[in-house]
Protein backbone atom coordinates (compact mmCIF):
# COMPACT_ATOMS: atom_id res chain seq x y z
CA UNK A 1 0.00 0.00 0.00
CA UNK A 2 1.36 3.12 -0.65
CA UNK A 3 1.91 6.22 1.93
CA UNK A 4 1.59 9.26 -0.16
CA UNK A 5 -1.21 11.77 1.00
CA UNK A 6 -4.81 11.58 0.22
CA UNK A 7 -7.24 14.48 -0.61
CA UNK A 8 -11.26 14.76 -0.07
CA UNK A 9 -13.60 17.04 -1.47
CA UNK A 10 -16.91 17.80 0.00
CA UNK A 11 -20.18 20.05 -0.37
CA UNK A 12 -22.79 20.69 1.30
CA UNK A 13 -25.67 22.85 0.92
CA UNK A 14 -29.07 23.77 3.28
CA UNK A 15 -31.95 25.49 2.90
CA UNK A 16 -32.17 28.44 6.00
CA UNK A 17 -34.85 29.40 7.35
CA UNK A 18 -36.55 31.26 10.77
CA UNK A 19 -37.04 29.20 14.10
CA UNK A 20 -34.06 26.79 13.49
CA UNK A 21 -31.18 26.73 15.59
CA UNK A 22 -27.80 27.95 13.70
CA UNK A 23 -25.23 25.24 14.24
CA UNK A 24 -22.27 25.72 12.57
CA UNK A 25 -18.92 23.80 13.03
CA UNK A 26 -20.06 23.08 16.13
CA UNK A 27 -21.12 26.34 17.69
CA UNK A 28 -24.54 27.61 18.26
CA UNK A 29 -24.82 31.23 16.65
CA UNK A 30 -27.18 33.77 17.30
CA UNK A 31 -28.83 34.33 14.19
CA UNK A 32 -32.47 34.77 13.30
CA UNK A 33 -32.12 32.25 10.80
CA UNK A 34 -30.73 28.55 10.91
CA UNK A 35 -29.78 25.53 8.63
CA UNK A 36 -32.47 22.72 7.76
CA UNK A 37 -32.40 19.63 8.04
CA UNK A 38 -33.11 16.13 9.35
CA UNK A 39 -30.06 15.85 12.25
CA UNK A 40 -29.11 19.33 13.70
CA UNK A 41 -28.32 20.70 9.71
CA UNK A 42 -24.81 21.35 11.20
CA UNK A 43 -23.84 22.01 7.13
CA UNK A 44 -20.06 22.74 7.81
CA UNK A 45 -19.48 19.50 9.84
CA UNK A 46 -21.46 17.85 7.24
CA UNK A 47 -18.93 18.79 4.40
CA UNK A 48 -16.23 18.26 6.21
CA UNK A 49 -17.07 14.96 6.93
CA UNK A 50 -17.99 13.71 3.85
CA UNK A 51 -14.92 15.20 2.85
CA UNK A 52 -12.80 13.13 5.18
CA UNK A 53 -15.00 10.10 4.37
CA UNK A 54 -14.12 10.57 0.57
CA UNK A 55 -10.21 11.01 0.90
CA UNK A 56 -10.61 7.72 2.88
CA UNK A 57 -12.39 6.02 0.22
CA UNK A 58 -15.39 5.39 2.27
CA UNK A 59 -19.00 6.14 1.72
CA UNK A 60 -20.29 9.30 2.11
CA UNK A 61 -22.09 10.40 4.76
CA UNK A 62 -25.88 10.46 3.38
CA UNK A 63 -25.16 6.64 3.00
CA UNK A 64 -23.80 6.23 6.75
CA UNK A 65 -26.09 8.50 8.39
CA UNK A 66 -29.26 8.22 6.30
CA UNK A 67 -31.33 10.99 6.90
CA UNK A 68 -34.30 8.83 6.61
CA UNK A 69 -33.25 6.66 9.41
CA UNK A 70 -34.75 7.88 12.80
CA UNK A 71 -31.67 7.31 14.50
CA UNK A 72 -29.82 9.99 12.96
CA UNK A 73 -33.39 12.59 13.47
CA UNK A 74 -32.00 15.49 15.77
CA UNK A 75 -28.60 14.17 15.83
CA UNK A 76 -25.70 16.16 16.58
CA UNK A 77 -23.66 16.32 13.69
CA UNK A 78 -19.89 16.40 15.71
CA UNK A 79 -20.86 13.03 16.63
CA UNK A 80 -21.19 12.14 12.28
CA UNK A 81 -17.74 14.17 12.36
CA UNK A 82 -16.39 12.17 15.17
CA UNK A 83 -17.70 8.49 13.73
CA UNK A 84 -15.70 9.73 10.19
CA UNK A 85 -12.59 10.20 12.43
CA UNK A 86 -12.88 7.11 13.82
CA UNK A 87 -13.15 5.12 10.59
CA UNK A 88 -9.84 6.98 9.89
CA UNK A 89 -8.27 5.64 12.55
CA UNK A 90 -9.01 2.33 11.72
CA UNK A 91 -7.63 2.60 8.19
CA UNK A 92 -4.20 4.58 9.82
CA UNK A 93 -5.10 8.00 8.38
CA UNK A 94 -5.07 11.15 10.25
CA UNK A 95 -6.18 14.68 9.00
CA UNK A 96 -3.55 16.91 8.98
CA UNK A 97 -5.38 19.77 7.02
CA UNK A 98 -8.26 21.36 6.13
CA UNK A 99 -9.79 24.03 4.18
CA UNK A 100 -13.57 25.62 3.56
CA UNK A 101 -15.22 28.20 2.08
CA UNK A 102 -18.57 28.97 3.68
CA UNK A 103 -21.26 30.32 0.94
CA UNK A 104 -23.97 32.22 2.83
CA UNK A 105 -25.52 35.79 3.49
CA UNK A 106 -27.12 35.14 6.98
CA UNK A 107 -25.22 34.31 9.27
CA UNK A 108 -22.98 37.25 8.90
CA UNK A 109 -19.21 34.50 9.36
CA UNK A 110 -16.87 37.14 10.04
CA UNK A 111 -17.42 37.54 13.87
CA UNK A 112 -17.59 34.38 14.29
CA UNK A 113 -14.42 32.79 11.97
CA UNK A 114 -11.87 32.67 14.82
CA UNK A 115 -14.27 30.60 17.44
CA UNK A 116 -15.40 28.42 13.86
CA UNK A 117 -11.48 27.39 13.57
CA UNK A 118 -10.54 26.53 17.05
CA UNK A 119 -13.73 24.63 17.27
CA UNK A 120 -13.07 22.86 14.43
CA UNK A 121 -9.62 22.24 15.38
CA UNK A 122 -10.31 21.51 18.51
CA UNK A 123 -12.91 18.55 17.08
CA UNK A 124 -10.18 16.92 14.94
CA UNK A 125 -6.83 17.57 17.62
CA UNK A 126 -5.70 19.90 15.37
CA UNK A 127 -3.21 23.23 15.77
CA UNK A 128 -5.56 25.97 14.57
CA UNK A 129 -3.06 26.99 11.52
CA UNK A 130 -4.19 23.81 10.46
CA UNK A 131 -8.05 24.54 9.63
CA UNK A 132 -8.88 27.17 7.82
CA UNK A 133 -12.77 28.51 6.84
CA UNK A 134 -13.51 31.36 4.65
CA UNK A 135 -17.19 33.25 4.58
CA UNK A 136 -18.40 34.38 1.08
CA UNK A 137 -21.77 36.26 0.16
CA UNK A 138 -23.54 35.39 -2.95
CA UNK A 139 -22.95 38.80 -3.93
CA UNK A 140 -26.27 39.69 -5.63
CA UNK A 141 -26.83 35.99 -6.78
CA UNK A 142 -29.87 34.08 -6.99
CA UNK A 143 -32.94 35.94 -5.59
CA UNK A 144 -33.37 33.07 -2.70
CA UNK A 145 -29.61 32.53 -2.10
CA UNK A 146 -29.89 34.11 1.04
CA UNK A 147 -32.59 31.42 1.97
CA UNK A 148 -29.60 28.93 2.17
CA UNK A 149 -26.46 28.10 3.05
CA UNK A 150 -23.80 26.03 1.21
CA UNK A 151 -20.07 24.93 2.05
CA UNK A 152 -17.23 23.70 0.63
CA UNK A 153 -14.41 21.78 2.33
CA UNK A 154 -10.66 20.15 1.04
CA UNK A 155 -8.75 17.48 3.44
CA UNK A 156 -5.33 16.19 3.04
CA UNK A 157 -5.16 12.91 4.64
CA UNK A 158 -1.99 11.71 5.75
CA UNK A 159 -1.08 8.07 6.11
CA UNK A 160 0.04 7.03 9.76
CA UNK A 161 1.05 3.47 8.98
CA UNK A 162 3.81 2.07 11.36
CA UNK A 163 6.41 1.52 9.15
CA UNK A 164 8.86 -1.55 9.14
CA UNK A 165 6.16 -3.88 9.81
CA UNK A 166 5.37 -7.04 7.52
CA UNK A 167 2.76 -7.00 4.83
ZN1 LIG B 1 -26.12 18.31 5.42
Amino acid sequence: MDRLPRIGLGWDRHALAAGHTCKLAGLEIDCPVGPVGHSDADVILHALTDALLGAAGLDDLGTLFADTDPRWKDAASTDFLAAAVGLLADSSLRVISVDMVVVCDLPRLAPHRGAMRANLARLLSLPVNRVNLKGKTTEGGPANASAAIEVHAIVMLKDVTPSGGCA
